[in-house]
């Protein structure tokens, strides 16, 4: 087993950056360019707070899909598990991760699971507020709190890109919302979903999301738990079944550890009692999961035996 240090890690870095090559930059994000697809950057904070980095770790990109595990812990607290998987399934999808098909294959219409598209829109629904402002306000100070980072916030010009090319987003909202999953109003999901999806953040501030995984849900600001270890539980476990789409059977082999992707290259991994992880490399392949990222991922898991299932 090789030692946690900034020296391996920009070496895990450089292992890993020429995967970027086979993937693609999603080009609907604001500024998203080819100048970012060989980028890379990792964070890695252990639960004793010993924070390394490496490669382009301050590289901010919006939070897309890591969003929904934020989404689901919020819910859980507001719902509670069983209401939450009334609405929402928790078996993993073998289609994309905005399959329209699946809403009608499904015994019940549910959306397989809260890590894909569908799925986290009917979540969204679940966040309690007295409007949509203060719902997003909720979210948005949950995440300043569980990353330590005030500064977090949306940006506008990826919430109008979001609400430009949400085609797709709509119609799954309007199916659930014909077949009876999706109750409350449509617009309101899926404008919460769009602003959740738009927050920028760095490999640092993901690191953080998944050390708050990995560290019993406790706020680093003063200690407290803010998330019963029960939904912390079953958000992991979601996390490991579904979280990197139709991949996420490879990365249970391959990692070995909660993992939750984004389509702008984001990596939220969290490996319970040790770290939390956060990756940023642009260039993603057709299942919208870094390339560079998942080869790194799967490095730091061989390297440093984070695999949960046993070593290699
Ligand atoms: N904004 C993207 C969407 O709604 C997020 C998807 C993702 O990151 N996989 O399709």
């Amino acid at each position: 087993m090789i030692e946690l240090t900034t020296s391996y890690l920009e070496e895990a870095i450089e292992d890993s950056r020429p995967f970027a090559a086979s993937g693609n930059v999603n080009m609907n994000l604001p500024n998203f360019d080819e100048t970012m697809k060989d980028r890379l950057g990792v964070s890695v904070i252990t639960t004793d707070l010993e924070c390394y980095s490496a490669g382009e770790h301050r590289q901010f990109v919006p939070m897309q899909s890591t969003s929904k595990v934020i989404g689901l812990m919020l819910a859980l607290q507001d719902f509670g598990k069983e209401r939450v998987f009334n609405a929402v399934g928790m078996e993993p999808m073998g289609d994309f991760f905005n399959s329209i098909s699946q809403l009608e294959s499904y015994d019940t219409t549910k959306p397989f699971n809260p890590m894909i598209n569908a799925g986290a829109i009917a979540v969204s629904a679940m966040i309690k507020g007295q409007s949509p402002e203060n719902r997003f306000n909720r979210y948005l100070e949950f995440l300043r709190e569980i990353t330590d980072n005030e500064k977090l916030d949306m940006s506008e010009d990826v919430y109008e890109a979001e609400r430009a090319n949400g085609s797709r987003n709509r119609a799954l909202a309007y199916f659930m919302h014909s077949t009876g999953t999706l109750v409350t109003d449509v617009e309101e999901a899926l404008d919460l979903y769009y602003r959740m999806n738009s927050v920028m953040m760095c490999c640092d501030d993901f690191a953080r999301v998944g050390l708050f995984l990995a560290r019993g849900g406790r706020s680093p600001r003063s200690n407290e738990r803010l998330i019963p270890s029960n939904h912390l539980r079953t958000v992991k476990a979601i996390m490991m079944t579904s979280g990197m789409y139709n991949s996420s059977g490879h990365y249970a082999v391959e990692a070995g550890f909660p993992c939750k992707s984004g389509v702008s290259g984001s990596i939220i991994g969290a490996i319970p009692g040790r770290m939390g992880i956060g990756v940023v490399g642009p260039a993603i392949d057709e299942k919208g999961n870094s390339t560079a990222g998942g080869a790194l991922i799967k490095k730091l898991a061989q390297d440093l035996g984070l695999n949960m299932f046993g070593e290699n």
